[in-house]
């Protein structure tokens, strides 16, 4: 079991190029949350903030996000909560949850897209091929 980490955050406009460790920015202008992994690696995590993305909920001493962040296009794979500039480790999960729990994230959004919502991003046409293709399979 890794160590409880603390995180502090900075709210800015734009997010730094050089990002420091245990560090989340927040920039409120572009609906972003960005971070270093927590397990170590350095790799970016970049969370998006929107109803069908992450959610932020600062206290007014604390961020914490919601859902879980899962790193799984990283080598380190790290499954982690923020809750109250805490680190919670999570599980990792096996490649049936990873794809299960992309499968279902993508149709939370076809859903909230299809009742009227507008798209902030139109995503490529050859990805929604590939979840289909999944979802077919099942
Ligand atoms: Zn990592």
């Amino acid at each position: 079991m890794r160590q409880e980490k603390t995180l502090t955050h900075e709210f800015v406009e734009f997010i730094p190029d050089v990002l420091k460790e245990s560090t989340l920015y927040v920039s409120m202008e572009y609906a972003t949350v960005v971070h270093k992994c927590c397990c170590g690696c350095g790799r970016e995590v970049v969370t998006p903030l929107s109803p069908t993305d992450w959610k932020l909920i600062f206290d007014g001493k604390s961020i914490s996000l919601d859902p879980s962040i899962g790193n799984w296009s990283f080598d380190c794979k790290s499954h982690y909560w923020i809750r109250g500039g805490k680190v919670r480790w999570a599980r990792r999960w096996s490649q049936e949850e990873i794809d299960a729990g992309r499968a279902s994230d993508r149709f939370a959004k076809e859903n909230y897209f299809a009742t009227g919502n507008t798209a902030p991003d139109v995503r490529k046409k050859e990805e929604e091929r590939s979840f289909w293709r999944k979802l077919w399979k099942w």
